[in-house]
Formats: C-alpha cells, structure tokens, sequence
C-alpha cells in the first residue's frame, strides 16, 4: 500500500541535526510528524503522492528553533500597553508616556515596559516624582527590561498598598521613597491582566514566536495561564508549542493535582517549577562574590535562604517535579548547586533534568559540579549580543577580569555540559543568539555555528524532557522547521543575525510565511 503524505518539501538544503543523516534536499509529513527524509528518490519512493508539494528553490532548513526561557505571555501582553525598548533618554521615555495617557480610562494602570537605560547617555533610572508629571489620575509603573526592577509613581506606590520599609524600596537622602523598586515580587500581582487581555496576549506571543522561527518556547507564567493556553488551543490558534513553568509560590498545587513536568498535550506541557534566587547584573541585585564595579559594597540580593531552597528541591524531586532556578551570580549559582549536593537522594537528580536558569557567572569548578549532578545549564546566548560587547553594560557593572568569565559556553561543552539556549526576550530571535555566540571575541564564550544550533534545538528539546518528538529532523518526529534565506552553515558568522526567517512550519503547518503559497 502506498502512502499519501500531507506534505512534501523538496530541492532543499535540509540540515537535520540529526547525526545519521545530517543533510538532506527532501522530507515528507504525515499526521503532523515526519514521515520520509532523504534525497528526493527515497522520498519519492517511500511516499509517491502527497496533498502539498513545496519547492524550496534550494533554501536553507533547519529544525524549528526552541526558545528554552521566555516569558513570551507577558511579551504579548506588553504589546497592548507603552513599549519603552527604543527610547534614547529618560526624557524620552516620559514624552512616550504622555503621549499614550488618552488611551488609559482615569484610575487604569499605565504600564510601560523595557527601558534600559544602559543605551542612554544619561545612565540613570527614572524616578517617580518624573512619572508624577505624566498624570495626576493615574497609576503609573514602568518595568525595567531585566523586569526586576520598575519605577511607580505617588499614585501607583499608594494604590500598590506595599510595605514601603521592606528591602528593595530605594529611597532618596531624606529617606523618602525615590519611586524606585528593586525585586518586589508582590507588585507584579497587582497589575495582572484581565482573561481577554490574556487571550489576546497568547496570541501576540505566539506571532512573535513564528515570526523568529521558534517552534517551542518554554514560558514562565502562572499555572492559571494554562486554562488561556488551552482555550487558544482549542480554537485552532495555538502556532507555537508551549512548555509552562509554574511559579514556585504555586508548588503545592502542582503537587496537590500530581501535576509533573513533561505531562500535557503535544502543544501544550507542564515544565517546571521555577524558583528565583537572585536578581539581575543591569539591576546590580545579582548575587556576585566580588562586588560591583561602582559599588564594591553590594554584593546583590539573595531572594530565598538556602534552607527554604533545600525544602523546594527536595519536595519538588521527592514530586517528580523539574526545578527551574534562576540563578546568575556565582554565589547564587554556588548556594544552587551545593544544596544539590547535599540532598540526602540523588539518584533521580540526572533523570529529573534540573535546570539553572542564566548561570552567567559560573566558573569552571562549578560548571564541572553540575555536570557530576546531571543539572542543565539554561543559558541566553542573546544576553551575551546585548551587555557582554567590549564597553557594554557588563564592563559597567563588573570588573574585567568577571567579564572575561562570563557565560563560557565553550567552557562549558568542553566540560560536558549539558547547554540549552533561551532568549529570555533579550531580544527575541535565535538568530541573533547563534550570531552572538558565534562571533564573542572572548575564546571562553565562542562557539561554532553547528554547536549555537544545536543548543537552540536539540539541547532545549532534551531540557522539556522533548529529545525524542522535537529538536532534529527525524523520522517520527513533530514535523517543525523553518526555511531560512541563507544558509546558516555557510554563511560569514558576522551575517548570521541578518538572516530572515521566510517560513515556520509547525506540526507540518505552515503558520508562518513571507511570501504566499
Ligand atoms: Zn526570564
């Protein structure tokens, strides 16, 4: 019996990641899976007919890209309120804002997002008595793109009815409050959306995905997020898998319902539980042993003891349950892996996939620690494009010599590691991530296109627990590519992010593509 295919790519330059058969000009989809990969003959004799044929004109194809850490959610969201990502000045961002008060009914939060005053020439954070001048009848909070930190004005400061003595409220001379708020997770509560902007925000976040080539992301939201994901799932708009980490605030109820990583369904799935331990480098609330640069003092903000810590691994492991830690100091990432160390059970730790979030200062010793445990480092080649260039915003904060020690993934490889690779949304896009990898003038930093790709695809899929349905172009797996206009591979490094997405294709669907069919 002969087999109809839903799909058939052909005259392609098909890079499969998949060791048995790297290159390929041909594959063919059947019931949202690969069916056939090969030459156009072993194709064609596997499956003679198929409902769609598609010439690539000897276009590039790679596995769809999975983005192992976003908050692409709340990316959407964002969407509908004041982007604050291109501004150039404090003054700027404030004009932005008053140009955008009319679309806001009286009393309605105004949200802004993004700023970083890192690509200003007046390096400083808004204060709140500058957001007072936008409005007298509004809230007003503007979030910092490393979203730990944001400035709120008197209004929102009174109408977010928070401890104003607790850590994390900067506060001027006079000790008055400067409208400055460093890593109060309870502020971000107050100003969640309602369910239609929800709905609308998983579908913005979901164009951003396709629109890179992203396949899969892994999303950080709420466990209540995936009543929305699922109700977009069911009206036929979900394009883009997602994997759901849960807030570690919401541990119990994961457990409570059995709920553990890896369930759901091929579009959507329970990741981890995610757990914060520190802050952020733009923020200067990373947990780093030798100071910042300007402020030997600090050393960063530690956001759970170890004890507490030690409890949440432990009944997340004793749950089958992934931990997703973010951790980006080294003594963050020291307190992280030394209480895996400690566990009195470790014999699930290596099938449990543990993740580190960013890991941007490990050092090699601890590196090499993580790789006995079995812990994956999740790690965001697109920081490294945006802060770590000679004279960005982490020669800023850190000393040289931290700098040079920064986010080693070849370090890292060469150790063993197992490396997926998020965006974070710092920007979004692989692309840009495999370009900075690629082209790091720092040796420690750099690696080769093929190793960028597959920390972007196979290594993500392995770190949901996915190896076997996502990450390379293999017989029986989702069928999820992306036709480039150039051919990553072969392409001068440098060019790399300048390459564009031309189609996305899902499950063997297309739902993305420049040029219609
Ligand atoms: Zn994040």
């Amino acid at each position: 019996m002969k087999i109809e295919a839903d799909l058939v790519v052909f005259n392609g330059n098909i890079i499969t990641m998949d060791p048995q058969k790297p290159t390929v000009t041909a594959l063919a989809v059947k019931s949202y899976k690969i069916l056939a990969v090969g030459d156009e003959e072993e194709v064609l004799e596997l499956v003679p007919t198929a409902k769609k044929v598609l010439d690539l004109g000897g276009k590039t194809v790679i596995p769809g890209f999975i983005d192992a850490h976003t908050h692409l959610t709340s990316a959407g969201i964002k969407q509908s309120h004041v982007q604050l990502d291109n501004v150039k000045s404090p003054e700027e961002a404030i004009q932005k804002l008053k140009d955008n008060v009319g679309r806001y009914p009286k009393g309605e939060w105004i949200l802004g997002y993004n700023w970083d005053e890192s690509e200003w020439t007046d390096r400083r954070y808004i204060l709140g008595k500058e957001l007072d001048e936008v409005s007298n009848d509004h809230p007003i909070m503007i979030t910092r793109v490393c979203g730990h930190l944001a400035s709120v004005n008197a209004i929102g400061l009174k109408k977010l009815g928070i401890d104003l003595k607790q850590e994390g409220v900067m506060k001027d001379k006079k000790n008055k409050p400067t409208g400055i708020l460093k890593d109060i997770d309870e502020i971000w509560e107050k100003v969640r959306p309602g369910s239609e902007k929800l709905l609308e925000g998983i579908v913005k976040g979901n164009r951003i995905a396709f629109e890179k080539g992203i396949t899969a992301v892994v999303d950080n939201a709420p466990v209540g997020t995936l009543r929305y994901v699922r109700e977009i799932e069911r009206r036929n708009q979900l394009s883009t898998r997602m994997i759901l980490n849960i807030p570690v605030e919401q541990l119990n109820q994961m457990t409570d319902l059995g709920l553990t990583s890896g369930m759901g369904s091929p579009m959507v799935k329970i990741g981890g539980v995610k757990i914060f331990t520190d802050g952020s480098i733009g923020a200067m609330t990373a947990r780093v042993s030798k100071g910042y640069l300007k402020d030997p003092e600090n050393k960063g903000r530690a956001l759970i003891t170890p004890d507490k810590y030690k409890d949440i691994v432990k009944n997340a492991a004793e749950h089958n349950i992934q931990t997703v830690t973010h951790a980006i100091g080294d003594d963050a990432i020291e307190m992280v892996i030394s209480t895996f160390e400690n566990l009195e059970d470790k014999s699930m730790l290596r099938e449990q996939r543990h993740r580190i979030e960013h890991a941007e200062l490990i050092n090699e010793y601890q590196i090499r620690r993580a790789v006995g445990l079995g812990l994956i480092l999740s790690m965001q080649p697109n920081f490294v494009g945006r802060w770590q260039q000679e004279g960005g915003l982490y020669d800023e904060r850190l000393d040289p010599e931290t700098v040079r020690g920064m986010n080693m993934f070849r370090v890292a490889l060469d150790n063993g590691a197992r490396l997926c690779f998020g965006s974070d949304g710092m920007p979004y896009g692989p692309l840009y991530g495999i370009w900075s990898a690629t082209t790091h003038h720092n040796d420690r930093v750099r690696l080769t296109v093929e190793e960028a790709l597959r920390c972007y695809t196979l290594e993500s899929a392995y770190s949901v627990f996915q190896e076997n349905t996502l990450g390379s172009l293999t017989v029986g797996k989702r069928a999820d590519f992306v036709v480039l206009s150039d051919d990553i591979l072969n392409v001068k490094p440098d060019t790399i992010k300048d390459i564009t997405v031309e189609m996305t294709v899902v499950g063997g669907i297309v739902e993305y593509s420049i040029t219609r069919d």
